[in-house]
């Protein structure tokens, strides 16, 4: 909400951050140019809800998963400063010609450490894949209602398995 030059949020009436966090709802009002748009399709299955993190390196989206039907959180690998993005001309990241080197080097770093990530079989990882000139990590969503009934219903087995 835009008032005498000012973003509040739409919730609370709160004077959004610069990065147009909420400081009180902790979310994200007003969706910014840099990220992707609700209803963005990601490697043809992981559907963007909207933006729950805003880091120094990525971005992180609550989303949900089609193939497996649950809630999702997708880290996308962002790091502010060295790359842009306006989603009105296209999803994929704009990186300037003399940052190229850097960006290269983060990047490879970033998508190294994810897919090695991905292969712990004891982290529940659900995928790590490139796209739109940057890299994705798809994890569950673990505030989702699924996982709350999926955790109430293993909380119970559990306890009646002890008596
Ligand atoms: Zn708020």
């Amino acid at each position: 909400m835009d008032f005498e030059g000012r973003q509040f949020c739409p919730q609370c009436m709160r004077i959004l951050a610069p990065d147009g966090n909420c400081p009180v709802c902790r979310t994200f009002p007003v969706a910014l140019p840099d990220q992707l748009e609700s209803g963005t399709l990601l490697r043809g299955k992981y559907l963007i809800a909207g933006l729950i993190a805003r880091g120094k390196t990525s971005l992180t989206y609550s989303g949900w998963d089609e193939g497996n039907a649950q809630s999702i959180a997708i880290r996308e690998f962002f790091p502010r400063g060295l790359a842009s993005r306006d989603v009105q001309l296209s999803d994929t990241l704009t990186v300037k010609d003399e940052d190229a080197p850097v960006f290269a080097k983060a990047y490879t770093a970033f998508a190294a450490w994810q897919s090695h990530l991905c292969r712990m079989q004891h982290l529940p990882i659900l995928d790590c894949f490139p796209e739109n000139a940057t890299h994705y990590i798809v994890i569950p969503f673990l505030r989702s209602p699924a996982f709350a009934a999926w955790k109430a219903e293993n909380d119970r087995q559990e306890s009646s398995s002890m008596v």
